[in-house]
């Protein structure tokens, strides 16, 4: 099994970044909702007012176009019953002219096109004939009219209001016509300049045929405006609001109506950023109020997360330390306030009782030598096995008879087993509490010696081969054996046996019947 590397997180880093991602999560998406209602909200605002305000504003236009068309017409009624006399048409051109609309000039010509009163009276045309660039818009038919715009000869973009004088039996006397000019301070300049707003709102006029009457851009008047959906759509007659992107590439929220009096349309519109511009500054303010809370929620999660990751981390400390006395009490002392910690801890002082029955195993059938009554081998790994889990400190010595061979050859293989009998016998007589005694085959022998030192274990060694030596476990003949001792020194225990074994091997070759110490 490949074993990994030990994480560098841990569960309550992770159950804080859990939070901190979920928080920022949820956060992120209400701002987002939040965001998008407020969108819509003002962009619906903006749009409604937008269009109640080209409704009034087409109704203002079209009241004011009735009104001076009746003002026309009770003039005109007035010349024709003085019968054209010249000083009431010059009366009545100078009142016109300075109506509300704001004419910059007015105009009384006769059935031949010749003027017959003017005012201004500075610019005096009468008794002149207008050509045709003059009398555009004058058309021949007999109702009053609004003419589109057109250049007069001055160079002004005008627009011209005329009313036909009709004689008693409806015979044409002529014409009166009054015309605005469309880039000068008076007139729709007054009118609707005076509703412009610093918000980035603005409104325009166009006429029938798109062109612009009325601008906040001067100069734009009298352009024609092609692919601009609300233009097209004003131009049909209809009032409404909607979102577009103008001839200009421009984002705008627009209101629309139609002015039937002059067949025109008045457009109310905003730039789409400009009315959603204080929306990012709410959105900043609102996330700056939910810092607070945020803060607040942090610090409970980071208590919470310790509150959880506590029963977990003390438990794998405990198992992390090793074995050791009281480790089923640590185990048991811990605090598991949920179910999974509770568990844990179930499982684990359940798998400290099963360390208990494996001490206890050292001593059935299956680790033990029959001959002897000693340890086996299987019955030293285990006791290595937990010695190595205990962290115990711990000397090793690995005894060999000397010449057993001799001995099974001379006197026989019981004579053999009598002798190896014998030295566990003195082995046991030597044992010290807590010392643990292995045949591990043949006539080869182990001593354990648990918190014993180089010195200690040397000594017991030489004891034991004193012992050996003037045993007599073989009537008068002498039996002696040799040891090698060795020091555990943290890791892998079977590294000390091995270190036993050399030591023994030094014992043999410096002729037997001693004891050699392994190690540094
Ligand atoms: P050395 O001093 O080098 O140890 O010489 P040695 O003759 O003792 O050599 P070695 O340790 O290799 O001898 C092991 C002998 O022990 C070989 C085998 O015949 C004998 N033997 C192994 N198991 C038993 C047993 O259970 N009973 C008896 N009687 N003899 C055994
Ligand atoms: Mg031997
Ligand atoms: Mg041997």
């Amino acid at each position: 099994m490949r074993i990994r590397k030990p994480s560098s997180i841990n569960l309550r880093q992770l159950i804080l970044l859990l939070a901190v991602f979920s928080a920022a999560v949820m956060l992120a998406g209400g701002m987002a909702g939040a965001y998008q209602v407020q969108r819509q909200q003002l962009v619906a605002n903006t749009l409604d007012a937008n269009e109640a305000f080209a409704v009034k504003l087409a109704r203002i236009m079209s009241d004011l176009l009735l009104r001076t068309q009746g003002n026309l017409s009770y003039s005109g009624g007035l010349m024709v019953r003085s019968g054209m006399a010249p000083a009431v048409l010059q009366a009545e051109v100078d009142r016109l002219r300075h109506l509300e609309l704001g004419f910059n000039t007015v105009t009384v010509v006769d059935g031949q096109g010749v003027v017959q009163a003017f005012s201004p009276a500075s610019r005096n045309l009468k008794g002149r004939r207008l050509d045709s660039v003059a009398r555009n818009g004058i058309g021949d038919d007999r109702a009053p009219m609004i003419s589109p715009p057109y250049v007069t000869v001055l160079g002004n973009l005008a627009i011209r209001l005329s009313h036909p004088l009709l004689g008693p039996e409806g015979r044409s006397l002529g014409r009166l016509s009054a015309t605005v000019y469309l880039r000068d301070e008076g007139g729709l300049q007054r009118l609707i300049g005076e509703q412009y707003f610093r918000d980035g709102t603005y409104v325009y006029v166009v006429d029938a045929q798109g062109r612009l009457l009325y601008h906040p851009q001067a100069e734009r008047i009298g352009e024609i405006v092609v692919n601009n959906p609300v233009i097209d759509t004003v131009r049909k007659g209809r009032s409404g609001q909607m979102e577009l992107t103008n001839s200009r590439d421009v984002d705008m929220l627009a209101g629309y109506a139609y002015v039937p009096t002059a067949d025109w349309g008045v457009v109310v519109q905003r730039p789409t950023e400009l009315a959603l511009k204080g929306l990012n500054d709410l959105m900043l303010r609102v996330l700056q109020l939910a810092v607070w809370p945020a803060l607040v929620l942090l610090v409970l999660l980071w208590l919470l997360s310790r509150w959880i990751s506590r029963p977990l981390g003390e438990l794998s400390q405990i198992v992390q330390d090793g074995y050791e006395d009281g480790m089923a009490r640590r185990i048991a002392a811990v605090k598991c306030w949920y179910l999974e910690a509770q568990r844990l801890r179930g499982a684990l002082l359940a798998g400290q009782g099963q360390v208990r029955t494996r001490l206890g195993e050292l001593h059935s059938a299956a680790h033990t030598d029959p001959l002897t009554k000693l340890g086996n081998r299987r019955g030293l790994e285990a006791a290595l096995r937990i010695l190595e889990e205990r962290r115990q400190p711990f000397a090793l010595v690995a005894l060999d008879i000397d010449f057993f061979k001799r001995i099974n050859d001379r006197h026989g293989h019981d004579a053999g087993d009598q002798v190896i009998s014998g030295l566990a016998d003195l082995m046991r007589a030597h044992a010290r509490q807590g010392d643990a005694l292995f045949r591990l085959g043949g006539e080869e022998f182990l001593v354990v010696l648990p918190d014993s030192d180089l010195a200690g274990a040397k000594m017991i060694a030489e004891r034991l081969r004193a012992a050996m030596e003037s045993a007599r476990v073989l009537g008068n003949e002498t039996v002696t054996l040799s040891a090698g001792v060795a020091v555990w020194e943290g890791g892998d225990a079977q590294l000390t046996l091995k270190i036993a074994d050399q030591a023994l091997y030094r014992a043999k070759e410096s002729g037997r019947n001693r004891v050699e110490a392994g190690g540094p």
